[in-house]
This record gives C-alpha cells, sequence and structure tokens, in this order.
C-alpha cells in the first residue's frame, strides 16, 4: 500500500510485522495440529529433598518438537495457545499425559504441573484439571499445581476460588518463580498457597552473590514461618546444592540432580535413585 517516496521505512516495518504475524499463524496451526494429533509430549525433571538428594516428585514440562519447524519452547508455545484460545485443549492434553506418566511411579511421589494464567482466569478449570485426573485414576493429592505471581494477580477473584477448590480435594499449589514479576509479600497473606519456588535468578548466584544469598535466606525464613514448604530452582552445582543445605532449604530442583526427561527415562531414574522403587514395581506386577 505505502510505497511512496518517504514512506519506505513504513513498508519495511509492515512488511515484517505482517510476516511475523503470518509466522505466528503458521506456527498456531502446527500446534493446533499437533494437539489434535496427540503430538505434544511432556518430560519430567525430579525434585528432591535437598539433605539427602532423595526425589520428591517431578515437575513436568511440555515438549513440542514439529518435524518441519523443529523443537519449539514452552516458553513460546504456551503463550502462544493462550493468545490463541486454545491453551485449555493444549493443557488438558498435557496434564492427561502427565497423570497417566504418574502413575507408574511409586505413590509417595507428588507430580508438579503448571497452570498458565489465562487457565487462572476461566472457572471452568477446576472441572477440567478434576475430572482429567478421575478419567486418568490419579488421586488429586498427588497433584501440585505451580502457578505464578502475576497469573494470582490478574485475576485476584476467580483465580482465589479456583485455588481453593482445588486445595478442597487435595491438589497443593506452588508459587513458581517466586522473587520475579510482580511480587508482592502480601499476596502469601491472601492467597492460600502449600509452596514456594524460588526463582533460578537467584539460585544461580547464590555462591558468588552475597545479596542473592541472603535474599534466598530471608525467603526460606519466611516460608518456615508461613508454614510453607520451599523448592530451589535452578540447581546446576554442587556448591549451590551445599550453599542451599546449608541454608536449611527444603527440597531442590535443578540440572544437577536431573535434567527434564521423557517418561521412559523418568522410569529408569527412578531406578537408580529411588530406593523402594524395585520392590513396590514388583508388588503392583503380582
Ligand atoms: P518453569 O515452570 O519455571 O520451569 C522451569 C524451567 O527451568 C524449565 O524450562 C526447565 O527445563 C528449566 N530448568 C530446570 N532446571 C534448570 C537448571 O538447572 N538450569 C537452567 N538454566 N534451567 C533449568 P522449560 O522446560 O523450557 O520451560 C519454560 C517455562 O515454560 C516453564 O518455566 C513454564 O513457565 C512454561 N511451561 C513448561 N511446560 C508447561 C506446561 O505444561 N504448561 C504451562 N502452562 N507452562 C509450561
Ligand atoms: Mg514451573
Ligand atoms: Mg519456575
Ligand atoms: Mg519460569
Amino acid at each position: 500500500r505505502s510505497k511512496r517516496r518517504g514512506r519506505g521505512q513504513i513498508t519495511v516495518y509492515s512488511r515484517e510485522i505482517a510476516q511475523e504475524m503470518k509466522r505466528a499463524t503458521q506456527l498456531e496451526q502446527a500446534l493446533r495440529n499437533a494437539v489434535i494429533a496427540d503430538a505434544v509430549d511432556v518430560h519430567f525433571q525430579p525434585i528432591v529433598r535437598i539433605h539427602d538428594g532423595a526425589v520428591v516428585g517431578f515437575e513436568a514440562l511440555a515438549r513440542w518438537m514439529d518435524p518441519d519447524i523443529g523443537s519449539v519452547s514452552p516458553a513460546v508455545f504456551v503463550p502462544l495457545a493462550e493468545e490463541r484460545g486454545f491453551i485449555d485443549a493444549l493443557s488438558e492434553t498435557l496434564l492427561r499425559k502427565a497423570a497417566e506418566a504418574a502413575l507408574s511411579w511409586p505413590r509417595e511421589l507428588f507430580l508438579s504441573f503448571n497452570l498458565s494464567s489465562a487457565q487462572l482466569m476461566d472457572p471452568g478449570t477446576t472441572d477440567t484439571i478434576l475430572s482429567t485426573l478421575a478419567r486418568v485414576g490419579l488421586d488429586p493429592r498427588r497433584l501440585e499445581l505451580e502457578i505464578t505471581e502475576t497469573a494470582v494477580m490478574t485475576s485476584a477473584d476467580t483465580a482465589s476460588r479456583i485455588i481453593a477448590d482445588l486445595r478442597n480435594h487435595g491438589v497443593r499449589i506452588s508459587l513458581d518463580d517466586f522473587g520475579t514479576g510482580q511480587s508482592s509479600l502480601g499476596r502469601l497473606r491472601d492467597f492460600t498457597f502449600d509452596k514456594v519456588k524460588i526463582d533460578r535468578a537467584f539460585i544461580s548466584q547464590i555462591t558468588t552473590d552475597r545479596a542473592s544469598e541472603h535474599i534466598v535466606k530471608a525467603i526460606i525464613a519466611m516460608c518456615d514461618g508461613l508454614n510453607l514448604a520451599v523448592v530451589a530452582e535452578g540447581i546446576e552445582q554442587k556448591a549451590d546444592a551445599d550453599k542451599l543445605k546449608q541454608l536449611g532449604c527444603g527440597m531442590g530442583q535443578g540440572y544437577y540432580y536431573g535434567r527434564p526427561v521423557d517418561g521412559p527415562a523418568t522410569l529408569r531414574y527412578l531406578h537408580d535413585h529411588f530406593r523402594e522403587f524395585m520392590s513396590i514395581e514388583r508388588s503392583e506386577n503380582r
């Protein structure tokens, strides 16, 4: 349209925007197809008790590898599904797959599942989650939902209703990426959570930056006082784990303990890391 001299700049920008929109729409179509084809996968990363390294649960992390596009990060495709209005369908598929996998883990291990902010604005979320669990046969008491502070803020009334209803069914709630985003300590008083996950940004600097260490120490003390469990995210090195152990942090997660891996590899991880797994498996197969 704007081909006249002097407006070239606008033409370039609008072409770029148009290309970007086209790309997003292609990505959206590919993702919708992947959801229908059940091709979006879920991987699992161990969450451990820091003092002895025992695995206590796994976080489910979405993975999507399109044959033409390649692998796309959930940090890209989850927001896309939210914007384009099919996060419900995507999330339901992911929860079903994650819950099915959790059925073959020892019963004492929990499944932690990320909920997107759009889902916390939708009053139908509670039923969707509970009916998915019921269909799969996973006890709601084995599920934890990870939500972010931003998500809780955007739709406080609906979010608190959803949280309360799910907690009444035994589902636990973790506050993810704590310390980043639009944090407010008041949130910890107004909402009922069970667990706080300290953002990786603090953990990655814990042995090199005194300020990060003090912040983590304060978060742990606050959570102890509020009776909240604590998980440190992004533990990459033994030195990080040692420092967190010294600070009395309850749980940890990160590449040092294990990277996210697919379902079968998760079972192999359990064989190597969960003492009672072999005997439990044997008794169930009887
Ligand atoms: P998150 O929930 O905070 O997940 C933790 C992210 O940190 C994951 O990235 C994980 O692979 C990565 N990570 C774990 N340990 C380490 C470590 O030691 N070092 C470093 N550098 N990174 C580590 P991933 O899998 O790319 O996921 C990114 C984000 O996408 C997640 O952040 C979560 O917000 C979102 N996401 C992933 N799966 C789902 C899902 O099924 N549903 C929803 N709604 N969001 C999801
Ligand atoms: Mg998470
Ligand atoms: Mg996180
Ligand atoms: Mg994150």
